[in-house]
């Protein structure tokens, strides 16, 4: 019998195992569900691809982007795995060629859309049950969660899974999902028992900087001209805008082009091959641009505007570097941008969903205004634990100067105690300067906190206190109203036994939060 390693080396060329590659590939082996959370270019592919080859029978790989979907099944060919698609792009004869080839037990690895299976008029799931099934592989599994970062309807079918298909092993993977949405997708695929397996989030040859967002265009110029020959994306939040500056960046000589969902299919197409093949450098594109696109020599990725959230943020920045050689991921921020979108994140009649979107934007503003290292945040934000001090983040690499913060953290931490642990960030800032505000409940102005950090302003309470929660004297609740509560580093502090260095302001302009939009 051939073993895992053996099949890896015969089919792939690929004389070890990357990540938990293996241990994923041996619970799909023994029958087991899986949940895989590796980041992009991380190696999922051959999570399925590897069973389907050791296990007799078809796998169905569940895919949202039938536009990848011939380029994947290509791939496979070309290595001696029988594969196939069905989409609505086929021909009927082609399609009935494929279900005579699935009939006959030739195809190993099927690919589909989601609606496709599930579609009530097709018979398709009826005729794949008929067939000895062996695995389901979901890709983009986060496409089933409102909590992801790029919902989509069809993927909530996939609920129906378990039901048609009971004692059949599926795999869900993703390169993206925070711990909620991680949870909506086991909920939502009913998985069985399943074994997770996050791998390493840390993207360690991509630097991080974030700069604030004034002369945008000139400090971009600035950074473009001194990667003349690399490869790079920029992303927009607005269709016009990509145009806008594809052609700003032409008339200045650099080889750019745009994309986004409104151009045609045509169009769409010749420019992300053209980018593919490094006959244009840079692609200037909207969000729809990216998903499933294999370039290996991204050498950066700029952020003209702030993204909605982390879970974008981290995959779009991924998409630099997948050789291994060092990139660059640059973004430029403004509070302006931040209250634009949080009016993008109201969601009709859904306030749980609305709270939820501006939670996580508010975790993305956060990590613009950071005054530690970039790095540790983002990867506590997919719960992974780095000692910080990355010495590739902007903050990492400027020199901030420190001052004892002490007594600050002492009336933060004393505050949060007196208010039980019970109470979001403004309502303990409220508290420490002794606001006045109607929301602020009398027994609370009674407290001894009340008032003790009226020297300092809001936005400088703001940054100390989230300094404080990156040192780990502080946390907050995974509520959807997140509060501020003690770890088990505050008591050292608040006993006197511990000094605590704080970074001094930095220009507050730039990264002052108004509370009211302009
Ligand atoms: P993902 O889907 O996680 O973004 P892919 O499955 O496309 O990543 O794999 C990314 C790249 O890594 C591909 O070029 C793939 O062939 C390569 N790869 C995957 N597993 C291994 C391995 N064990 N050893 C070497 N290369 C690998
Ligand atoms: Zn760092």
């Amino acid at each position: 019998m051939t073993t895992p390693a053996q099949a890896l080396q015969k089919y792939f060329g690929y004389s070890s195992f990357r990540h938990q590659q293996e241990a994923i590939v041996q619970q799909l082996l023994n029958k087991g569900d899986a949940m895989v959370l590796m980041p992009t270019g991380g190696g999922k592919s051959i999570c399925y691809q590897l069973p389907a080859v050791l296990l007799g029978g078809l796998t169905i790989v569940i895919s949202p982007l039938i536009a990848l979907m011939k380029d994947q099944v290509d791939a496979l060919n070309v290595t001696g795995i029988p594969a196939a698609y069905l989409n609505s792009t086929q021909s009927s004869a082609e399609q009935s060629d494929i279900i005579q080839r699935l009939r006959s037990g030739e195809i190993k690895l099927l690919y589909l859309a989601p609606e496709r299976l599930f579609k009530s008029e097709s018979r398709l799931t009826d005729f794949l049950k008929s067939l000895s099934v062996s695995l389901i592989a979901i890709d983009e599994a986060h496409c089933i969660s409102h909590w992801g970062h790029d919902f989509r309807p069809e993927y909530l079918m996939l609920a129906g899974l378990k039901t048609e298909f009971p004692n059949i092993p599926v795999i869900a993977l993703t390169a993206t999902a925070d711990q909620l949405t991680r949870k909506d997708i086991l909920e939502k695929l009913n998985l069985h028992n399943p074994a997770q397996f996050v791998s390493s989030f840390n993207r360690a040859n991509i630097n991080y900087t974030v700069a604030p967002k004034k002369n945008s265009t000139g400090q971009l110029l600035d950074f473009l001209d001194k990667h003349k020959e690399d490869s790079g994306i920029i992303y927009c939040l607005s269709r016009q805008s990509t145009e806008d500056l594809a052609a700003q960046l032409q008339r200045e000589g650099f080889s750019a082009e745009a994309y986004h969902a409104g151009l045609s299919n045509d169009v769409k197409a010749r420019n992300q091959e053209a980018f593919l093949r490094d006959e244009v450098r840079i692609m200037v594109a909207t969000i729809a641009f990216g998903m499933g696109i294999n370039k290996s020599n991204v050498r950066y990725v700029v952020h003209m505007d702030l993204p909605r959230n982390i879970e974008g943020y981290y995959q779009e920045t991924g998409r630099a570097g997948r050789d291994g050689l060092p990139s660059e991921a640059l973004l430029f921020f403004s509070a302006g941008d931040a209250f634009k979108l949080q009016r993008f994140a109201q969601v009709e009649d859904n306030p749980e969903q609305t709270r939820i979107m501006l939670r996580k934007l508010d975790d993305m503003v956060q990590y613009c205004q950071l005054q530690s290292c970039r790095r540790q945040y983002l990867l506590k934000y997919f719960n992974e634990d780095f000692p910080g001090h990355c010495g590739s983040c902007d903050v990492c690499l400027s020199e901030f100067e420190k001052f004892d913060g002490t007594v600050i953290a002492q009336k933060a931490l004393s505050a949060v105690a007196r208010l039980k642990e019970r109470f979001g960030m403004g309502y303990v800032i409220d508290l420490l300067r002794g606001s006045n505000s109607a929301k602020l409940r009398e027994e609370h102005k009674q407290l001894k906190t009340y008032g003790a950090g009226a020297d300092i302003s809001k936005a400088d309470w703001q940054r100390h206190l989230r300094e404080l929660i990156q040192l780990g004297y502080l946390q907050t609740s995974q509520d959807a109203y997140p509060v501020l509560q003690l770890t088990e580093r505050s008591d050292a502090v608040l006993k006197g036994l511990e000094k605590i260095e704080l970074t001094l302001s930095q220009s507050t302009e730039e990264t002052h939060q108004p509370e009211t939009p302009p």
